[in-house]
């Protein structure tokens, strides 16, 4: 056993990360899906969605052939609407919703419609909206992701100058560097985020840290506003014997890795152990077996009933190969000469629900040991707690407290997104964005 790259020949990777949801191949095969939709009265699709879209309008569009004013009414509601077309998880969102599925039908493709219209208008660099005169107005934005690209675009139709700091080299946040490849890839976030800033007004500069390159004294001094919407990013630890041995990562790095390199310079081993069961857990687990890693084990310390990732992406991990253990918790990596050699775990049994309100896991006194040679820790994401607590901004063990949603206890400061949820859905951070936007605007008499 060993962890080392390219296990695998170039058409081979080019297979494995290749699109998991092909478009529709033809305009008639869109057509004829577009035409099931029954354009409810009172649509469930699009009360499900955190933004909003207006989901029977824009097919509607697409039936009549007017793809412009489909792309209009998705990105006037959720300007990452491309993006959301390819990750967001539709099976418990619209697609979920769908009056098809009381029906037992198959729902109405939603996604790969919203999908055919954007990328449409993105191809085509359709100008779809207009900035207004400037305002004279500037605001801030820390990170340039979902939140902070929704909010910028939000300010910037309004006639408001904006200004993106982002510590990376370059925008998106978590669809650009924490999402598989075989779902969106780094060329496409590329051309989203070019796409989002063509309406003008919106200046990112890249590498830029807060906190190591500004402060927020200086945003404050410069800016009439400012938004943080850094995310989060440090991945939670296990806190258990052997975590620093040779061959245990991070999924965040990990996936990370993935996304700014050439497939074949990522180095997999060939037993892997996955802990956790949330979408990067996935990410992490289905992306190792693509790079070629002959074991994948996904571990979780409940039961499928309490997982936090999806049914549909828990079948890709399934039909990608991948191994699942329910009830069994890390407990001990044990290793020879530096190097991870097996992960002992807990076998656990469900107890009383907990905060969550999900059953918790209790151990049972029993063990497992699987022999591995990589364990990627899938555990969850930490916000950045240090970073609010030195700028003084009120947070929840490193989440930021924000009234009307976005407003932090700084003057002229807001936040949203992640940094202030803990960690959504990207169309979540979208909208999360449009709300700050607003608070914004309100706060600086626009409008
Ligand atoms: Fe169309 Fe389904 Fe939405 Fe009804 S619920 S409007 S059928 S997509």
């Amino acid at each position: 056993m060993s962890i080392k790259n390219n296990h695998l020949t170039a058409p081979e990777y080019e297979l494995n990360f290749s699109d998991i949801h092909p478009p529709f191949e033809t305009q008639d095969a869109a057509l004829i899906e577009a035409n099931r939709c029954l354009f409810c009265y009172d649509p469930p699709c699009m009360k499900s969605c955190p933004t909003s879209i207006n989901v029977p309008k824009f097919i509607k569009q697409i039936a009549t052939d007017n793809l412009k004013g489909s792309a209009h009414t998705i990105f006037s509601s959720n300007i990452m609407g491309a993006g959301c077309s390819k990750v967001c998880p539709v099976e418990k969102l619209c697609e979920g919703a769908c009056v098809y599925n009381f029906m037992h039908e198959t729902p109405i493709h939603i996604a790969k419609l919203q999908r055919y219209a954007t990328e449409k208008a993105m191809d085509n660099k359709w100008q779809l909206f207009e900035r207004k005169p400037s305002t004279g107005k500037r605001v801030a934005i820390v990170g340039a992701g979902p939140a902070g690209l929704s909010c910028a675009h939000t300010l910037s139709r309004e006639g408001v100058d904006v200004t993106i700091y982002e510590k990376e080299s370059k925008g998106g946040g978590l669809m650009t560097y924490g999402i598989a490849a075989y779902k969106v890839t780094p060329e496409f976030c590329e051309d989203e985020v070019n796409y989002i800033t063509s309406i003008g007004g919106i200046d990112i500069k890249y590498n830029q840290e807060l906190g190591k390159n500004i402060t927020v004294e200086e945003l404050q001094r410069n800016y009439d506003a400012v938004y943080m919407a850094f995310g989060v990013g440090l991945a939670r630890q296990l806190e258990i014997p052997g975590e620093h041995l040779d061959g245990v990562i991070d999924a965040i790095n990990f996936i990370y890795e993935l996304r700014t390199n050439d497939y074949s310079s990522i180095a997999v081993g060939d037993k892997v152990a996955v802990i956790g069961m949330g979408m990067t857990a996935i990410d992490a687990a289905t992306q190792a077996k693509r790079l070629g890693a002959k074991d994948v084990t996904l571990l979780y310390r409940r039961t499928q009933e309490e997982m936090p990732c999806t049914e549909h992406e828990l079948n890709i991990a399934k039909l990608d190969g991948c191994n699942i253990i329910w009830l069994a918790s890390p407990k001990e990596v044990l290793g020879v000469g530096g190097k991870v050699t097996q992960l002992v775990c807990n076998t656990m049994k469900l107890g009383e629900p907990d905060a969550s309100g999900r059953r918790s896991p209790v151990a049972t006194g029993e063990t497992i040991t699987l022999d591995v040679d990589m364990i990627i820790k899938a555990a969850g994401q930490m916000p950045f707690e240090t970073l609010v607590n030195s700028n003084k901004i009120e947070n929840s063990k490193g989440k930021i407290d924000v009234k009307d949603k976005s407003l932090t206890n700084l003057e002229g400061i807001f936040a949203g997104g992640d940094c202030v949820n803990g960690g959504r859905e990207v169309v979540d951070a979208v909208q999360a964005g449009k709300d700050g936007a607003k608070s914004i605007m309100d706060f600086l008499s626009i409008n």
